[in-house]
């Protein structure tokens, strides 16, 4: 079964015997809609719409009803992120209104609200602790404490250049991933305790959704690019080096641009600066004109390296650490349902894929 809400309708799609997937029911929604969530255990279903409101309807057992259940006024603008989270009985939403609101699922009141500093485009809440994961356009995720009633920050991410398109947590081993409009994702690990934060550069253009297959360790990215990629996140990888800030080439010391002093002094001419991205040394281009990919750094994709870093690059150390398929349409929304192991990737195309991971998942 597949659920689809296109400008202003809600349809069930469903597998015939011909293998082929055809619309079963719909339902006309009062306005556009722009996110969903569906919970299989209580086939609730979650739809927020540009009047800021959110639907909620139960779909039958055979996928051939949908029974309206509910409607929050939750919002002044378009709703951005649903989440029924069913062990609290909370609704969790955010919207272009800069608010972040959560709904008791069972009374239809709302419990609290927190005002937030941009819009909010990923949303991802941890059951033991109470905390949300608060992602927004300016780049930035907050983390959240919430009561029954109010909340309070805890701390807040920031390591993105761009906003933040998609998050997706893993609680057993409390990690954090972020996703990017600067085409990267993080991993944060919140349960290390140390404050490490990996980059994994794999798109070559913004990230659009993140899930985690946890009973194999799997990270499934994808990107605007159309690019699927797989993560083994059972390999350690470490922290990229801070750029070191340096007036000449930490290899040949000529003279950068804007060492007046030392071009005047050694009649050279000032060159470009550049960083290595193994040792994070300030470098000139002729001592880092080779590329190499650093996987266990996180760059699946070749980057500069200076010339001592690329001699001591193993082969072994190249070997890719993530898997690349290519979905030949843009990806604007993906979800992964992990018991199948099928992902479905909806494009700008218009088009809704499914794709049976189990090949790569496992
Ligand atoms: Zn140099
Ligand atoms: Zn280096």
């Amino acid at each position: 079964m597949v659920l689809s809400a296109c400008p202003k309708t809600v349809r069930v799609w469903l597998k015939r015997d011909s293998g082929q997937y055809w619309p079963s029911v719909y339902h006309t929604m009062p306005a556009p809609c722009s996110c969903m969530s569906f919970n299989p255990e209580t086939r609730r279903l979650s739809v927020g719409m540009d009047n800021g409101a959110i639907s909620e309807f139960i779909v039958s057992e055979d996928y051939n009803k949908l029974t309206p259940a509910r409607t929050y006024q939750a919002h002044q603008g378009r709703v951005t992120v649903v989440l029924f989270v069913l062990e609290m009985e909370w609704i969790l939403s955010t919207a272009q209104d800069k608010t972040f609101t959560w709904h008791c699922s069972e009374s239809g009141q709302q419990l609290g609200s927190h005002r937030t500093t941009a819009w909010v485009s990923g949303l991802q809440f941890d059951v033991e602790t109470r905390h949300a994961f608060v992602g927004d356009q300016s780049g930035q995720v907050t983390i959240l404490k919430l009561e029954q009633d109010t909340c309070s920050l805890v701390t807040t991410l920031k390591g993105h250049t761009g906003s933040v398109t998609a998050l997706c947590w893993d609680p057993v081993q409390r990690v954090l991933f972020s996703g990017s409009s600067d085409h990267s994702i993080i991993m944060w690990d919140i349960g290390g305790q140390k404050g490490t934060a990996i980059e994994l550069q794999g798109h070559r253009e913004k990230v659009q959704g993140l899930c985690y297959a946890p009973h194999t360790r799997q990270l499934i990215s994808c990107g605007a690019d159309g690019g699927i990629v797989v993560w083994n996140m059972d390999v350690t990888r470490e922290e990229t080096p801070e750029w070191l800030d340096s007036d000449s080439c930490q290899k040949c010391e000529q003279p950068f641009f804007w060492n007046f002093k030392q071009m005047w002094d050694s009649k050279k001419i000032g060159l470009r600066q550049h960083h290595c991205r193994k040792c994070g040394q300030a470098v000139c281009g002729k001592c880092s004109s080779k590329r190499s990919t650093i996987p266990l750094m996180g760059f699946e994709f070749e980057v500069r390296v200076c010339d001592s870093c690329h001699e001591s690059i193993t082969d072994e150390e190249r070997a890719p650490t993530a898997t690349f398929h290519d979905s030949k349409h843009s990806i604007v929304y993906m979800h992964y349902e992990p018991t199948r192991g099928y992902l479905l990737t909806s494009g700008s195309d218009k088009v809704i894929k499914l794709w049976d991971m189990t090949p790569v998942v496992s």
